[in-house]
């Protein structure tokens, strides 16, 4: 349970409603299908794509101790592809010369879109050109398998979209996690986003890396295990209730009670905090079960209590 002080009330955060149930019940994703008129357009010709080298670097860096790194950058000379593109890669001299399959699925994977969405919906992305005012703002895992727009069939300019390792929203912290809190910031402030859903998933690497890195001050990676610690209560909370049980099921327990972590997180934000005491922001969790091709959608469930003075 989080608490905090706005305005003269007491906004205290409790458990989703919908989290009472047993995390082993399935329930019926509830998915919102986009209104979105699609109008097809008299345009025909495909986009093309010439590559035109006109610069190429040879940086080597002998300083670095494990020997010498190469690294070649290739600007290619920007060609038209409906004005709304160019083309530049940058590879190591362990790989110098790229695979031309990926850089084929890269065009390929373009001109479907250009040809098949963007020029047969002129209405949606000609308003698109003149901004955006999405009504949600999504964060969710990076992992390749749950893209939210893909997930819950949004169009370009529903949803705000963050991703990192585990869909972590970490506490208010303007130098150490300035990246997802001017993210948060640009959505609530600006775009005024009239929700926020922080979409957990099933077989979460992040998570699983959370509830087995021995966090003993020893560490084997960089970054992702100071990361993933923003979910440390969630790894304290499931131990203390299932560490008796079977690794995925604690893992899955995790990737849920994370949400309501990152959820409690948000709860620091000033503007967050606003914006549900003013009605206009409302905080959903998820949680996107590739494996059984299920989804399931939380609301926080909040009360204002009038702050005593003594
Ligand atoms: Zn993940």
């Amino acid at each position: 349970m989080a608490t905090a002080s706005i305005h003269g009330c007491c906004l205290t955060s409790s458990t989703a409603t919908s989290l009472a149930q047993p995390y082993n019940s399935v329930r019926q994703p509830t998915l919102r299908r986009a209104s979105i008129t699609s109008t097809l357009d008299s345009s025909t010709s495909p986009p093309t794509l010439i590559r035109s080298p006109v610069l190429q670097l040879l940086l080597i860096c002998s300083t670095i101790p494990m020997g010498i790194l190469s690294l070649f950058i290739h600007f290619f000379q920007r060609k038209e592809m409906g004005n709304k593109t160019y083309e530049m890669k940058a590879t190591s001299s362990d790989n110098a010369v790229p695979s031309d399959s990926s850089v084929e699925r890269i065009k390929e994977g373009f001109i479907y879109f250009k040809t098949e969405k963007y020029e047969k919906n002129p209405a949606l992305y000609g308003e698109l050109a003149r901004g955006q005012s999405p009504k949600y703002m999504i964060v969710a895992c990076s992992d390749s398998r749950v893209c939210p727009s893909h997930v819950l069939d949004m169009q370009p300019g529903e949803a705000f979209v963050v991703r990192n390792v585990a869909n972590m929203v970490p506490p208010f912290d303007q130098t150490k996690y300035a990246g997802t809190g001017s993210a948060i910031e640009y959505a609530v402030l600006h775009l005024k986003v009239e929700e926020i859903i922080i979409i957990g998933h099933s077989a979460c690497g992040g998570i699983k890396g959370l509830m087995s890195f021995p966090y003993d001050g020893t560490t084997s990676t960089d970054f992702i295990e100071d990361w993933v610690k923003i979910g440390m209560p969630a790894r304290t909370k499931v131990i203390a209730r299932h560490g008796g049980e079977p690794e995925r099921f604690q893992c899955e327990f995790c990737e849920k009670e994370a949400v309501d972590v990152s959820i409690g997180n948000l709860l620091s934000y000033p503007f967050v905090r606003a914006g549900l005491a003013n009605g206009t922001l409302t905080l959903r969790g998820g949680y996107y079960d590739f494996v059984e091709g299920t989804f399931d959608l939380w609301t926080l469930d909040y009360k204002f209590e009038s702050s005593l003075s003594v």
